[in-house]
């Protein structure tokens, strides 16, 4: 635990930089305030985000709210970074979540399921990798009949 307004740089640029922490999250860490924590990273030499959505538009930041797409059907999308187009480049949160979860990239043919099929719900124990689409559209399809026809074909 880092002591009090005066944290090791690397841990520094991990929280701010790497983790793209706001200097007010830094803050409530160190029990300072964020104007201190402002001072803290100009003593270390750390370059300031700029501050506001300006700052964040650069900054692909999971956490940001304004960063958050609601596709009523698909879930939550999060903002990840842009296109070499320069286009706005969305991903879907449940596949960011279990990349977090697994500590590993998922590859394209994999799919995350969402147990109880509410697509909102992103809580890693709702939440199920699959090998490949044809895996998940058969649940789809599993969970449909039962739905249905109240049975579970094989
Ligand atoms: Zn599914």
């Amino acid at each position: 635990m880092p002591i009090k307004g005066n944290a090791p740089r690397e841990w520094l640029e991990q929280k701010y930089i790497a983790e793209d922490m706001t200097t007010r999250e830094i803050g409530k860490l160190l029990g300072v305030s964020k104007t201190q924590v402002v001072k803290i990273l100009k003593e270390n030499n750390i370059p300031l985000r700029r501050s506001g959505a300006r700052g964040f538009k650069e900054h692909c930041h999971p956490r940001w709210n304004g960063g958050i797409r609601d596709n009523q059907s698909n879930g939550i999308y999060v903002r990840v970074g842009r296109y070499a187009s320069g286009a706005t480049r969305y991903r879907k949160l449940a596949r960011v979540i279990m990349e977090r979860h697994l500590g590993r990239l998922l590859k394209r043919c994999e799919v995350v399921h969402h147990i109880n099929g509410d697509n909102h719900d992103n809580r890693i124990e709702n939440l199920q990798l699959l090998s490949s689409q044809a895996e998940h559209a058969k649940i789809h399809v599993k969970d449909l009949n039962f739905r249905r026809w109240g049975y579970v074909s094989n």
